[in-house]
């Protein structure tokens, strides 16, 4: 096994679908700081320094070790000159001063309780945010404002949605996504994908990939009474359309982003009912939870699978891996040779990273 190879920095590749990255974190002081500095980055659309903080963050969760002199970063790759202050910094005085200025900071706080919200992002709270507003309270009051459905829906359930998914609530949710798909396509194959298939004990939705072997289309998946919300869009995949080169290319599945009722006398709701609830109100015994649901053709499953489960790290640098080293264009549907113009099939994850050259990484180890 590789633990027992000596560690040698410089032969570290610049691309996490290269590396082993599980979710033993040894540097989180480092990748928190970075992740900090990325959100904020990314609340200012500043895409390039954003991904510089995320590639070094991804970098050091991958080492097997802490970093505690600057020596210990010599050699590897994505440190730049900004991540290597952060890195000084936190070794010196055990924390960064300008991690700690964004959280400080009027703008990122805002933006960071806006996109809170499920519906909200980057575009809407900077719209909020120049309209002099900065906490949810002051949008709420704002009665002048249109709410897109989803962000009604955000709002109205949003302790239930700011608080984590666990392990738990993901297989209860899972038992009834199952039986609810089952019951329209018998011989449905479905996934959790997303962080649990990575294997995190918790997250901020579940996510699920749905497909039918045989020749059946999906029709009609939403289910009244179970879900809260769902916002359904369809399917915009042309045959033989020619992958989407854009780090962060959004698929064209048919896909749901959903909010499930969770009926559940287990589930915990002690701040929900604190707040809402006298003691003479009922119980609220029902959990709102976030669910991704995608539905993918039998023959695009393997890609969609790649694509879902991330981390979304790992997806981009398999996607830049593939563009830069190997000529081809990979996206959530398909694997494109730029060079033989043809597309590549693939009936399993196995067989897309022997395409791409790439020795095979498991799922719990693309925490990147
Ligand atoms: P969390 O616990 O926060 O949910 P996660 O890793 O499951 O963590 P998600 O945001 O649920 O994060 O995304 C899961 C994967 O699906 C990621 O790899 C991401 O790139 C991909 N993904 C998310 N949204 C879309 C989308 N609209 N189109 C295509 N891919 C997406
Ligand atoms: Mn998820
Ligand atoms: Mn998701």
């Amino acid at each position: 096994e590789s633990e027992a190879l000596p560690f040698i920095a410089s032969k570290v590749s610049q691309y996490s679908c290269q590396r082993k990255t599980t979710l033993n974190n040894c540097n989180k002081k480092f990748t928190d700081a970075f992740e900090i500095m990325a959100e904020n980055y990314e609340f200012k659309e500043n895409e390039i320094f954003s991904l510089e903080f995320l590639r070094a963050a991804s970098v050091l969760k991958f080492l097997p070790f802490p970093v505690i002199r600057m020596k210990d970063i010599q050699g590897l790759p994505c440190m730049g000159d900004r991540v290597k202050d952060v890195i000084e910094e936190i070794i010196e005085e055990g924390e960064s001063s300008r991690a700690k200025e964004v959280l400080n900071d009027e703008r990122y706080k805002s933006f960071k309780q806006f996109t809170s919200v499920f519906g909200v992002g980057v575009k809407t709270s900077e719209k909020w945010y120049r309209m002099g507003l900065r906490t949810l309270e002051e949008v709420k009051a704002d009665k002048t404002l249109k709410l897109s459905k989803m962000q009604k829906a955000g709002f109205l359930y949003y302790e239930d949605l700011v608080s984590c998914v666990s392990k738990a609530e993901a297989d209860a949710v899972s038992l009834i996504v199952r039986n609810t798909v089952c019951t329209f396509l018998p011989d449905a194959l479905v996934t959790i994908t997303g962080g649990f298939r990575r294997g995190k004990k918790t997250g901020h939705d579940i996510d699920f990939l749905i497909t039918n072997p045989g020749p059946r289309e999906d029709d009609e998946l939403l289910q009244k009474g179970l879900l809260l919300y769902c916002d359904v869009i369809e399917s915009t995949f042309l045959k033989e359309q020619i992958p989407s080169r854009k780090v962060d290319a959004m698929d064209n599945f048919q896909k749901c982003f959903a909010i499930l009722k969770l009926c559940q006398p287990g589930v915990d709701n002690s701040s929900y009912n604190t707040s809402k609830n006298t003691d003479m109100a009922e119980v609220k015994d029902w959990k709102a939870i976030r669910v991704d649901l995608v539905i993918t053709p039998f023959e695009q499953y393997a890609y969609a699978l790649l694509g879902w489960t991330g981390s979304r790290q790992f997806g981009r640098d398999l996607r830049r891996y593939a563009n830069h080293e190997k000529k081809m264009i990979l996206d959530n549907h398909a694997l494109y040779d730029r060079e033989k113009r043809i597309f590549l099939k693939a009936g399993s994850e196995e067989e897309i990273f022997a395409h791409l050259g790439l020795d095979y990484v498991e799922p719990w180890e693309r925490n990147a």
